[in-house]
């Protein structure tokens, strides 16, 4: 038999010296945010699903490479359209969701990392969640691994480049798709964001809150 469990330590609360601090989970942007990030969560999902039926519409996945079946290209231009759209939507709802500053480069590790997980799948609404998922998961655990050097070049010239490089009609509509897939990739992102929650200590008679370390 070992000996009975220590009772954990409490701290008091330092700003009314009376309640007790006891562990809570709490939105990381408070509550009214959360409810922002859920919307921007299901619309961006339901989104991502839509544009994924278009983009297999117009393309033929072939050997982990997209090949269109009008015009053909590169997958470089369709990566980079996709970087672009999870950026621009990611930045542009961190605003709406009353954010003055979007954290740019977790955004695009984010992004990056969506991009990693989502290329060469199917697809799909579980493929495209899943890979939100491992990103977010990634994040929280602190292993997203930052840009490499060329990377950071890709985002840093994606942000003066104002359009499709080729204007092949039938390359600028797949590049588009692309773009609106990654936009709502970008937005779901954030909206799984806003909807994280942290750990903190909430005293029990004024309702102060500190850090949980
Ligand atoms: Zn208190």
């Amino acid at each position: 038999m070992s000996p009975p469990m220590a009772p954990q330590y409490q701290r008091t609360c330092e700003n009314c010296h009376r309640g007790v601090l006891t562990p809570k989970k709490i939105y990381r942007m408070g509550s009214g945010t959360a409810t922002v990030g859920r919307i921007f969560l299901i619309g961006s999902i339901i989104g991502a699903i839509a544009s994924a039926l278009l983009f297999f519409g117009m393309l033929v996945y072939n050997g982990g490479k997209w090949s269109s079946v009008a015009g053909s290209p590169s997958q470089e231009d369709i990566d980079n359209k996709f970087r672009r759209g999870c950026v621009d939507s990611a930045v542009q709802k961190f605003q709406q969701a009353g954010g003055t500053s979007a954290p740019l480069p977790a955004i695009e590790q984010l992004c990056e990392c969506s991009l990693a997980e989502i290329k060469g799948t199917d697809y799909s609404e579980t493929a495209v969640t899943a890979a939100a998922q491992a990103c977010l998961q990634q994040r929280r655990d602190g292993t997203l691994a930052p840009l490499t050097q060329d990377q950071q070049d890709i985002y840093g010239n994606l942000m003066g480049d104002s359009g499709p490089s080729s204007d092949a009609a039938e390359q600028a509509a797949v590049e588009r798709l692309a773009g609106v897939l990654g936009a709502f990739f970008g937005a779901g992102l954030i909206g799984w964001l806003l909807i994280l929650k942290k750990r903190v200590l909430q005293c029990v008679v004024c309702g102060a809150t500190v850090e949980a370390s």
